[in-house]
């Protein structure tokens, strides 16, 4: 297909893709799914090998927000049966990332519900870092605070983060329809704070909430402009209690296609199936490790996940390998652009060292 031929010549090279070429995919059909599955496998082998890295969320603060994503189970008014409670205390955040790393997660993702943090609430990350690099050392540190104001990507860079996730979710021109308390402005703003502090990239984008492809590629376009070294793609999960409770529109194959498009989008970024892999790509999860070079292992933030036992082994029944501590997610030419940090407090090194 000239088609496939031609985004996988782009992958290869690290070309943009057109944004007609990323809407065939989405249109793509059932009988030419493998080659789509194919052919975007070979871009990521390019960039990725047969690496599968791990990453693991503790929600360190969790409900009660007062924004309305219509999404989220944490949104205002939700009456999902969510746990709720406030700021973990740093060895309690520490515990928790234990789990993930014994795991053989090489990422934990700090995530606190809310608009954005206070300078009081960056303060709270920061002993949480320091408590998880006593133990782990090298572990990588992502935090997802919300809404970022001047300064704190800055302090959250000195307090040894190394990314900071940031969704955008949605398509800009439709992002009214899924949330009115905040824009996707903002949402740009704070992810190029973010970057513009030194902090690795991390936003992506969740499929299933009514969008058509043009807002699909719209906003996996959008990230490649915002150059994200991460890309986590959502399934929505439809929280009984939220809005979109009773949204079920996603099929395996519409995932992997989606997949599938990011990867061409993103050839050489950290694509991740994040949410609602188990219950929207079901047993088609093996065949996404062709297209993502990531996952989440275990729960969510408000919701389980398959067992993580059960996602090693599908890692290495479909023939991948846990990326181990050791090797660089991203490409050379990539990973020199954000230095993660391996000194000063939380190390037992002296800084000059
Ligand atoms: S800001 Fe975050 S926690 Fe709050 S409703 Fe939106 S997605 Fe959920």
């Amino acid at each position: 297909m000239d088609l496939l031929d031609s985004l996988v010549a782009k992958g290869l090279s690290r070309e943009l893709p057109a944004r007609e070429e990323a809407l065939a995919v989405l249109a793509t059909s059932d009988e030419e799914l493998l080659d789509v599955v194919a052919a975007a496998g070979r871009v990521r082998r390019r960039w990725f090998g047969r690496r599968v890295k791990l990453n693991y969320l503790v929600n360190v603060k969790s409900g009660l927000c007062p924004e309305d994503c219509s999404y989220c189970s944490q949104r205002l008014g939700s009456r999902a049966g969510i746990l709720k409670y406030t700021w973990l205390k740093p060895d309690q955040a520490a515990e928790a990332a234990s789990a993930g790393v014994a795991g053989g997660a090489k990422r934990v993702c700090l995530v606190a519900s809310g608009r954005g943090p206070t300078d009081g609430d960056v303060n709270r990350l920061t002993d949480m870092v320091a408590a998880i690099r006593e133990r782990h050392a090298d572990v990588e540190v992502c935090a997802c605070l919300g809404l970022l104001s001047n300064g704190q990507a800055d302090r959250l860079r000195e307090a040894g983060v190394d990314a900071y996730n940031h969704n955008l979710n949605s398509a800009e021109a439709t992002y009214g329809d899924i949330c009115t308390t905040h824009g996707f402005e903002d949402r740009v703003a704070t992810v190029r704070q973010a970057k513009s502090a030194g902090l690795s990239a991390c936003s992506g984008v969740i499929a299933g909430m009514g969008e058509s492809d043009e807002d699909l590629v719209d906003v996996v376009f959008a990230l490649r402009e915002l150059d994200a070294d991460s890309v986590p793609v959502n399934f929505l999960i439809p929280f009984e209690g939220t809005p979109l409770a009773k949204r079920w529109d996603l099929t395996p194959q519409r995932c992997l296609r989606i997949l599938a498009m990011t990867r061409f989008v993103h050839p050489d970024a950290e694509v991740r199936i994040a949410g609602g892999r188990e219950i929207h790509l079901r047993s088609l999860q093996p065949l996404a490790l062709h297209l993502a070079n990531s996952v989440f292992l275990g729960d969510y933030l408000t919701s389980e996940g398959q067992a993580g036992q059960a996602d090693l082994d599908m890692i290495a029944d479909a023939g991948f390998e846990v990326e181990g501590a050791d090797t660089s997610t991203l490409p050379p030419h990539r990973a020199e652009l954000v230095a993660v940090r391996r000194r000063g407090a939380g190390t037992r090194v002296p800084p000059n060292a």
